[in-house]
């Protein structure tokens, strides 16, 4: 087999026992690798019912045919579970190179089963697996844990978990070498089964198929990227280069989203942010370099962030009214260190200060934090009750939905889709996103088909006319993107043609044509489906927080946009 590995490798953490399985070609060429494969398994092993943190949820780790080959942003790799935050469908994305050693290792899927009495570090080294039961890193955070694998795992890559994920966070990620898969609590599926993390290195080579084609579709990719303006613009200021354009069109939600814009965005303009950086890095073999380090003291360190990028500068600055660079990169190191997903956290602190604001909650409740707009010291505060878990934060750990029950009347203002909180563009009034947000299986997302292109000039942003069909498409090019595994930032310059060509030239397998590839990542879309069906969701699921409705979306369109997704899907093989 060229191109995928053809090999699972399957690890018991109630045994501390590992087996390697073969998978069927005929697997790729329904799924071809990455998500597609990792939501088939999902579906075939798990029946739904299973609670999130108990043992018998899994976790899958996959990568793609063009994870570590030459093709470019192929670093990346996939995590796969049933979600504690939305009891659904969680797949969650990271760079760095850990995607790349999977695949050196011979594998493209890892499933991890079980719970280990002990808190566990896996170590894989090719065909090998060993459990660690290191005491000394129970607690760790990201700082510590990573000083710990430079001195020990010099020349290994690493993902782990931070306290957060050990005490079962609800919004807890999973981390690899400063980037982070945050979405959904993947980071407490690890703590739930005393899982800290894996260090993993390869020494495999990774083959393709037709090398001088593979070498000639890759370059045209990159002749594609370079020359794409949204691209170029990713790689001069970062993400936060769209903060401007989200604002201009009234699409930047404001103190937890009860305005569309702000007037005070001037230290976050891209000319801003670009002089705020201290350099770009990049995940291996990413000609984007979409990151950017800032640099910082706290509490008398020379702090070196990752970050904040667009997510973070508008969930824990924006959101709230605040419009420190510092602050919210402080805030965002408190998350990182302990392990939580910025865009959950941010989220809930808007929820907690609009409560505030109407009187609903009494900072007593708060270890004495008053929660203002554009308070500085209620943000770190907060985020720190958060990141420790102490106190209220252990309530806030389990999202914005959680407390909307316990907080009567605030249901309207709970700004989530299936239990997961909205990310930073303003579904009110956006058709396109609003759908997108709506009918995603993750949750409130916007990664999984939401028509971002109606906010720079792809579509009228305000119309509903043909937004279920762009949807669609977008649904089978990222599910092919998330397949194949490369960074969803390479949908800023090219398409299904590029990519399918390089898996093609890659793996040898007959796929017929960009359609068909069209037709997969619907398909594997359905499969998302499906594992939230046995999770107990139905097309009622898809809807959007009620303000999304004060605010421009006419409800009755939306309706009927779901509606015509659902029937389109329901005739999806
Ligand atoms: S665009 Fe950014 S996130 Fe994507 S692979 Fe490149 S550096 Fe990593």
């Amino acid at each position: 087999m060229k191109g995928n590995c053809g090999k699972l490798l399957r690890i018991d953490l109630s045994s501390s026992n590992f087996s390697i399985e073969d998978i069927s070609i005929s697997l790729y060429r329904q799924y071809i690798g990455g998500m597609g494969l990792a939501t088939y398994y999902l579906n075939k092993e798990m029946t739904g019912k299973e609670n999130p943190l108990d043992k018998e949820n899994k976790i899958i780790i996959a990568v793609g045919p063009l994870t570590g080959t030459i093709a470019p942003t192929s670093s990346r790799f996939g995590i796969f579970t049933k979600s504690p935050l939305t009891n659904g469908y969680l797949e969650s994305y990271c760079g760095g190179d850990f995607g790349k050693e999977v695949k050196k290792c011979g594998f493209d899927v890892i499933i991890i089963e079980g719970k280990s009495k002990e808190s566990t570090l896996i170590e894989i080294n090719n065909d090998s697996v060993k459990f660690d039961h290191n005491k000394n890193l129970i607690g760790l955070k990201s700082s510590e844990i990573k000083e710990y694998f430079k001195s020990n795992y010099t020349g290994w890559s690493n993902l782990y978990v931070g306290p957060a994920g050990e005490r079962n966070s609800k919004i807890s990620g999973v981390f690899s070498e400063g980037r982070c898969a945050g979405r959904g609590g993947a980071g407490a599926v690890f703590g739930s089964k005393s899982l800290k993390g894996i260090v993993i290195k390869g020494d495999k080579r990774v083959d393709v198929y037709n090398k001088e084609e593979f070498m000639k579709d890759v370059n045209e990719t990159l002749r594609e990227l370079r020359s794409s303006k949204a691209v170029s613009h990713l790689k001069d200021v970062g993400t936060g280069n769209i903060i401007d354009i989200m604002n201009f069109f009234e699409s930047l939600p404001n103190r937890n989203f009860q305005n569309k814009c702000s007037k005070e965005i001037n230290n976050f303009l891209p000319q801003n942010l670009k002089k705020a950086w201290k350099k770009s890095v990049a995940c291996f073999n990413c000609p984007i370099a979409c990151s950017k380090i800032y640099e910082f003291e706290y509490e008398g360190m020379k702090i070196e962030l990752d970050g904040p990028e667009y997510e973070t500068i508008w969930s824990l600055g924006i959101n709230l009214d605040i419009y420190d660079l510092k602050t919210v990169a402080k805030a965002n190191y408190i998350c990182d260190e302990y392990g939580i997903d910025t865009i959950s956290t941010g989220n809930i602190i808007g929820f907690i200060m609009e409560l505030y604001e109407k009187g609903m909650i009494d900072s007593k409740h708060i270890d004495g934090v008053v929660p203002e707009w554009g308070s500085s010291e209620a943000l770190i505060a907060l985020t720190k009750l958060i990141a420790s878990g102490k106190g209220f934060g252990m309530e806030m750990n389990n999202g914005v939905k959680y407390l909307s029950s316990i907080f009567e009347g605030s249901k309207a203002f709970a700004m989530h889709v299936k239990g997961m909180e909205l990310p930073a563009f303003h579904p009110s009034g956006n058709y396109g996103i609003s759908l997108g947000y709506a009918i995603s299986n993750r949750g409130g997302c916007h990664l999984h088909g939401a028509v971002l292109s109606e906010l720079f000039g792809g579509a009228d942003r305000k119309k509903h006319n043909n937004k279920v069909n762009m949807l669609l498409k977008n649904i089978g090019l990222i599910n092919v993107i998330n397949s194949s595994i490369l960074c969803y930032f390479v949908s800023n310059g090219i398409g299904l043609k590029e990519i399918s060509k390089m898996i093609k030239s890659c793996t040898g397998i007959d796929y017929k044509d960009p359609s068909e590839f069209e037709e997969i990542g619907l398909r594997i879309n359905k499969l998302c489906m499906d594992f939230n069906k046995k999770c107990g969701y139905s097309k009622e699921y898809d809807k959007l927080p009620l303000r999304s409705f004060d605010l421009g979306t006419n409800k009755d369109i939306l309706s009927n946009m779901i509606e015509e997704y659902h029937e389109f899907m329901m005739n999806v093989k």
